[in-house]
């Protein structure tokens, strides 16, 4: 029998995903249960080395490996180069990322470029990045999201998660509500671009997003319960992206509206927290329930308006009108652009400016 190349499909997953109160402790075991023995290499933050790193690093030492931990700054291509050179040192056997994002994608990206297996242990739950292939780095100056490995495994504390600012986990609430028009733009591109639509990703990326606008009202900080709902829609926007085989399932216009942002605004806000209010605007533009989403954006706490994010008006407008250009491969709602009226009248409509 032959293989169909195109419809051959390789789907990377994490093996080990741990979501609970204490999983940390469980670090060893996961190495042992993954046959990860040898030199780790632990990617951390200067904040989040005291919140979990120093604590990954004695699991792993009493569990009989040696544990060497580099610290992070900024999530640029120069520390992913850094983090190689001291992983070539040491002769890093598997790399582990501890922290609430940007360890984590400098984790990703390194260990891919090295070809080495690595561990997400986020301490916040921000966005989807915890648990898919895929890594937001700046190269040359300019925010990209690059293609890399996903985590062979993910131990995600609820207990440190839910301790975390609760900006972080309102912001992972907007990053998988963004799901809502991510799959309206993928459908849009396979009727105008007949480009391969996944049912059953599409299907997973929806009910992720349908979750926690159900239970949007029952989101609170310092809440285990709510860090593992969180925690979970997360992890299953990493599989509907794996399955995928892109982030099609969970970045449509309303990402690109965040990554026009990242490069337009003087003080961009977190990820998640342009994303949801991409979300909001984009779900305008497709003729959807906007006010659904604003709704649930509101009762979690998470910024619907120009100002919680704490960015003017016209950086607002500006990101609209260059949204499109972000990934003109990528087919959107926005198409070839919004005129300015058009942006403005969006941003104006579903309140996002006054
Ligand atoms: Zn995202």
């Amino acid at each position: 029998m032959t293989i169909d190349k195109n419809s051959a499909k390789w789907m990377q997953l994490p093996r080990d995903v741990l979501i609970g109160h204490g999983v940390l402790e469980e670090v060893g075991y996961v190495c042992r249960d993954l046959k990860l023995k040898g030199n780790a290499l632990i990617i951390t933050g200067s904040t989040t080395k005291d919140i979990a790193g120093k604590r990954v690093s004695n699991l792993l030492e009493s569990a009989g490996s040696s544990a060497e931990t580099v610290l992070t700054c900024k999530a640029t291509m120069e520390e992913v180069e850094k983090i190689m050179e001291k992983a070539l040192e040491v002769e890093a056997n598997f790399l582990l990322g501890v922290g609430s994002g940007r360890s984590i994608d400098l984790a990703k990206l390194a260990s891919t470029r090295l070809e080495l297996p690595f561990i997400s242990v986020p301490t916040a739950a921000s966005h989807d990045g915890i648990a898919s292939s895929r890594a937001s780095i700046v190269d040359n100056g300019r925010s990209t999201s690059a293609q890399a490995q996903a985590p062979i495994a993910v131990i995600a504390d609820t207990e440190i998660i839910s301790a975390a600012p609760f900006r972080f986990l309102a912001a992972g609430c907007g990053d998988i509500i963004s799901n809502y028009t991510a799959v309206l733009d993928w459908e849009l591109a396979s009727r105008i671009r007949n480009e391969y639509f996944g049912e059953y990703a599409a299907a997973i990326s929806r009910m992720a997003a349908r979750v926690i606008i159900d239970y949007a009202d029952s989101i609170k900080p310092e809440h285990e319960i709510s860090a593992r709902l969180v925690v979970k829609a997360l992890v299953s926007n990493g599989i509907a992206m794996s399955i995928a085989g892109s982030s099609r399932p969970a970045s449509g216009s309303e990402h690109m509206f965040s990554h026009a942002l990242d490069r337009i605004a003087p003080k961009p806000a977190l990820h998640g927290e342009q994303c949801g209010v991409g979300t909001i605007m984009m779900m305008y533009l497709h003729g959807g329930n906007w006010q659904e989403i604003r709704d649930a954006l509101k009762k979690i706490g998470a910024p619907v308006t120009a100002e919680e994010l704490g960015i003017e008006d016209k950086y607002i407008i500006e990101a609209l009108l260059h949204a499109h250009s972000i990934r003109p491969e990528r087919y959107t709602i926005l198409g070839s652009g919004l005129t300015p009226s058009a942006a403005e009248k969006v941003a104006r409509i579903t309140k996002v400016i006054s």
